[in-house]
């Protein structure tokens, strides 16, 4: 039986469905996440301890476990992982992107620079470290242009700035949140550096491929219908298959294979951002792992009369089988990543049946907890929750999930800030 490694940061939905996968696949799936995130029990037992800001520690784990029974493939689900993945790939003579590729996938600036060194299409970019003032680069800086941290996802932190105002706001705003001791407890290494960079206009993609030994499979390209312009850059529906017409498919694909070649990636799944407008497609970011969480639940693929999960093929693909024999399923479908309204606590929804009832949503869940303090962007950390929808076209699916999501309440209460307490008064 092969054994397979499996290297995440969360214990949720997608690791149950990863172990189903490997039941009905007849793979052994050993997960290896970091015990500081645990919030629940393992999947299975057996889970290797890992800590993502101790890669020479966990290596040793996953090597120890490896001489006792040895591994076929390893995997990773989410960008920190993807790194000790590749790391974990190398030790033990596995398939897998070498380590300093997947590094340059965590690191914005990086990946500018490896872009542009290949000739791709790059916006400008400069990098702001941590303590240099804005004025040092302001007369460099043209507008609208895209602030960011370099090491963040989810678009935290990510704004746009149309004049140096607007700017100086952002660079604050960044800031502050890069100071948070949540996000310096994460050690990466990059925590308090910026990116500024050019204004990229056109229409978003989001694109799920596989490598395998340097060439690149696309698998799913996702429309996103919302606009996003900014000053934030709410996620909101991801549908599939795309609308774009082939050719544009076909330039997609071609820059994603240039890309993941600059940054040096040639195995593993890969999940890229780009844009496509005047100036043809431009690679807004590229992870060396599959789309996250929850969302994977959109794709599904078609292998004769069955329908597998996204799972089955990403295990399928690690175990070195060829895929060429999986489609993706004819229906259309697509997830609403459901955006947060405004700061507050989360209280409770309300609609969820009426929001079940709409016809072709297949699913509905949310994973905001009762009294949790919710922010919207560009400082949130996740969204309320995920709605999920399948029918004949993409059109469908989209007036679904914004139907669901118009008949649900999210009750927020304001947040009660505690003054004074335990400042001096009158002395
Ligand atoms: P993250 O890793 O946090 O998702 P990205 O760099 O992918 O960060 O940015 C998040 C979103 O912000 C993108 O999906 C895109 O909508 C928008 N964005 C980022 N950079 C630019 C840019 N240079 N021009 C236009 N939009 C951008």
């Amino acid at each position: 039986m092969k054994r397979i490694l499996l290297l995440s940061t969360t214990t949720g939905y997608q690791l149950r469905s990863f172990g189903e996968s490997a039941d009905r696949l007849g793979i052994e799936l050993t997960f290896a996440t970091d015990r500081c995130q645990h919030l629940d029990d393992p999947w299975r037992d057996g889970a290797i301890p890992v800590r993502f800001f101790d890669p020479d520690g966990s290596l040793e784990a996953i090597r120890l476990a490896n001489a006792d029974r040895p591994f076929s493939g390893v995997l990773a689900v989410g960008d920190r992982p993807a790194v000790l993945a590749a790391r974990a790939a190398k030790l033990l003579g596995l398939p897998g992107n070498p380590p300093a590729a997947a590094e340059a996938t965590r690191n914005k600036k990086l990946m500018r620079q490896k872009f542009g060194e290949a000739g791709l299409a790059v916006p400008w970019f400069l990098e702001l470290p941590a303590g240099d003032s804005l004025e040092s680069i302001l007369t460099r800086v043209r507008y609208p242009c895209v602030v960011k941290p370099l090491g963040l996802s989810g678009s935290r932190g990510v704004m746009r700035a149309d004049n140096a105002g607007q700017l100086a706001h952002a660079v604050q705003r960044v800031r502050t949140l890069l100071g948070r001791p949540e996000i310096r407890a994460q050690r990466t290494g990059l925590e308090e550096q910026l990116l500024i960079e050019g204004f990229i206009d056109g229409e978003e993609y989001a694109v799920e491929a596989v490598m395998t030994r340097g060439e690149l499979r696309v698998l799913a390209i996702f429309d996103k219908p919302d606009l996003l312009d900014g000053p934030f850059f709410e996620e909101t529906i991801y549908v599939t298959p795309t609308d774009a017409p082939k050719e544009v498919q076909r330039a997609i694909a071609a820059e994603l294979q240039g890309a993941a070649s600059a940054l040096g990636l040639v195995h593993g799944p890969i999940h890229a951002e780009c844009r496509v407008g005047r100036r043809g497609v431009v690679m807004l970011e590229i992870a060396a792992r599959p789309i996250g969480g929850l969302c994977s639940k959109v794709l599904r693929f078609a292998q004769g009369d069955d329908t597998v999960p996204f799972e089955d093929v990403l295990l399928r693909h690690c175990r070195g089988d060829d895929l060429s024999s999986y489609e993706r399923a004819r229906s259309a479908s697509g997830v609403m990543m459901i955006p947060i309204p405004k700061r507050g606590i989360f209280k409770k929804m309300r609609g969820e049946e009426a929001a079940r009832g709409v016809p072709n949503v297949e699913d509905l869940q949310i994973t905001a907890k009762t009294d949790q303090l919710l922010e919207p962007l560009p400082e949130a950390d996740g969204y309320l929750g995920f709605i999920f929808a399948r029918a004949r076209t993409t059109v469908e699916v989209t007036a679904a999930l914004r139907e669901a999501h118009r008949r649900l309440v999210f009750e927020i209460d304001p947040e009660i800030r505690v003054v004074g307490v335990g400042a001096a008064s009158g002395d």
